[in-house]
């Protein structure tokens, strides 16, 4: 099945039972999606049933997305705490686990596999950054034996640093998943010179938007497409200049299900009318 370039597309966390979930998908006129695999969910047994899934109800999948067991996106503190492989005491656990999904996104035939790996530091002498590097390194390996892209979700870190840290791991699978939403979020600079920066390493984008931090130390505020403080008719126009060829995966965080659905919808109606003022 193929998808056409820009296609809009949704970001779902898994559950156990496949079907209602892909109805929902394409009770907004969707259908392809990003798979988000939660930390709890059993990747062991679940593979079969969600592939035929996938194709019985005509759903194109591009990339599992991996969350991890014990991340707290409550403010920055506990975000630089629990978030990715820099977080102390947590990195085995989620290495064993990314490779984990990675098997399990193979056998549903994905080829690429994204997640935070946590804060870079901008101080590229720092051993931090260098057991990250070696983190990556060996991500990076066991997705390639899979035939998958190892991509990091953008916006903890500034633009400059994630290039330098990308270009460092030396690794042709390494990717980036682009959220501009995350730019403003965690306050990493302007998200239309990151996707400019970061372009030929860009493999997929998040269509997310927020608001940004009111003080030194909190998160800013995710908030329905067009709600926010990213440029999203400059945000496609920037992709279509790319010549990017992927999908527009809108990733929605609200914990209310009917405020969800209702900003999702808002969000393809937005998307819908920005790609075409602009594309
Ligand atoms: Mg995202």
């Amino acid at each position: 099945m193929e998808v056409e370039a820009m296609e809009i597309a949704l970001v779902f966390w898994a559950e156990s039972q496949p079907t209602g979930q892909l109805q929902e998908l394409k009770s907004y006129g969707l259908r392809a999606c990003q798979f988000g695999i939660p930390s709890e969910f059993d990747c062991t047994t679940s593979a079969d049933v969600w592939k035929k899934a996938f194709e019985s109800e005509g759903v194109y999948v591009t990339s599992a997305v991996c969350a991890f067991a014990g991340e707290d996106y409550a403010n920055l503190e506990q975000v630089h705490k629990t978030v990715g492989f820099t977080a102390p005491g947590f990195a085995g656990a989620r290495i064993d686990r990314t490779k984990q999904v990675s098997v399990f996104a193979s056998a549903l035939g994905l080829t690429a596999l994204s997640c935070h790996i946590g804060f870079i530091p901008d101080d590229c002498e720092s051993p931090l950054y260098t057991e990250l590097l070696t983190i990556a390194r060996e991500l990076c390996d066991v997705c390639a034996s899979h035939g998958q892209a190892f991509v990091l979700e953008t916006g903890q870190e500034s633009a400059p640093t994630l290039l330098r840290f990308l270009n460092d791991v030396q690794r042709p699978n390494i990717k980036v998943n682009f959220d501009p939403a995350n730019m403003v979020l965690y306050g990493s600079g302007d998200p239309l010179q990151a996707l400019a920066l970061l372009q030929e390493h860009v493999l997929s984008v998040h269509c997310k938007d927020g608001l940004p931090p009111s003080y030194a130390g909190k998160l800013g505020q995710e908030v329905a497409l067009g709600e926010g403080k990213v440029d999203f008719p400059g945000f496609l126009a920037l992709l279509k200049q790319m010549n990017y060829r992927g999908l527009l995966a809108i990733e929605r965080e609200e914990p209310n299900a009917v405020k969800r659905a209702e900003d999702i919808r808002l969000g393809i109606e937005r998307l819908l009318a920005w790609k075409k003022s602009v594309l």
